[in-house]
């Protein structure tokens, strides 16, 4: 059954029907069954580029009706993969975070199988492989110095194992040398902002500034939205304080946690409102972060969220 989203500021008449945007019109044929948007912008649901579900229950009912339609989950233990129970809410995932022996963060929050420790190129390049068939479209590398680090070999060649089966490489390194670390490695994706400015130019950095700081500026990246839920202070919604720290940094902030996350994310029908895209879309009264956080409502793969 076709459902005509009509009264939206910012855009045509939009028909759903199958969970997608079928067309779009000037205004619906007569008859058909419309919901009225009554002067709301209508926009693209949001993707949270760094997230830790095992970490906090019930969390993907909760990013759905709060807007969020799409994760990546930038550490967990083996055990939670590969997240079957978090549909709808779609997500791709690492697994837990390769690193040394006693490295990041066997030692600290993730002691609980978040990390998984390897000493060698021959056990890096197994772990990488037994973390892909379950399913996993990122490799996590750790790089923290105030804990053991993996050896630059044993790094390269997760890396390289990752890369030859078409997954991206994350790293979680925040002051400069870890940067370096990453990038010899053969890095990706910066899992927070670097603390220290370091040129990143052709990689990707999520944001994760409100709970790591740090900063986005200058870095000639491409910078998406993240949250890191399951840190202090984070709930599983749209963070009005990542969006205002975003726009502080000259990066648009709708941008950056849709169409170019749905990008890093690999989710070509996410992301945007075109024909043939997901009916995963938020109802926002304005642009402004507190806008966008709070959607008059959210509508998930055609289904309203109320
Ligand atoms: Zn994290």
């Amino acid at each position: 059954m076709a459902l005509w989203i009509t009264g939206a500021r910012n855009r045509q008449a939009l028909c759903v029907e199958g969970g997608r945007i079928a067309a779009e019109a000037r205004r619906p044929p007569q008859g058909s069954e419309t919901l009225d948007a009554g002067g709301l912008l209508l926009l693209p649901a949001f993707i949270d580029a760094h997230v830790h579900l095992s970490l906090l229950a019930r969390a993907p009912r909760a990013f759905l009706k709060n807007g969020v339609a799409a994760v990546l989950d930038l550490g967990a233990p083996e055990r939670a993969l590969p997240f079957s129970e978090a549909e709808p809410l779609r997500v791709r995932f690492s697994g837990p975070l390769l690193t040394a022996p006693r490295g990041y963060p066997t030692q600290s929050w993730g002691r609980d199988g978040y990390g998984l420790e390897v000493a060698s190129e021959k056990e890096a390049r197994a772990a990488v492989e037994r973390l892909a068939l379950s399913g996993a479209r990122f490799l996590k590398l750790a790089f923290d110095p105030r804990y053991p680090l993996l050896a630059p070999e044993a790094a390269r060649a997760a890396a390289d194992e990752a890369h030859r089966r078409g997954m991206l490489v994350a790293a979680h390194a925040l002051d400069a040398d870890s940067v370096r670390r990453a990038l010899a490695a053969g890095a990706d994706v910066f899992a927070h902002a670097p603390l220290e400015a370091v040129p990143l130019p052709g990689k990707w950095v999520i944001s994760t500034l409100r709970a790591f700081g740090g900063t986005v500026r200058g870095l000639g990246a491409r910078v998406v939205y993240g949250t890191d839920l399951g840190n202090e202070d984070t709930s599983p919604a749209i963070d009005a304080r990542e969006l205002a720290l975003l726009e502080r940094d000259g990066i648009d902030p709708l941008r950056a946690a849709t169409a170019d996350a749905a990008e890093l994310l690999g989710y070509p029908d996410l992301g945007r409102l075109s024909v043939g895209s997901s009916a995963s879309l938020l109802a926002v009264r304005g642009l402004d972060a507190e806008s966008l956080a709070n959607p008059a409502w959210v509508m998930n793969c055609g289904t309203l969220c109320l």
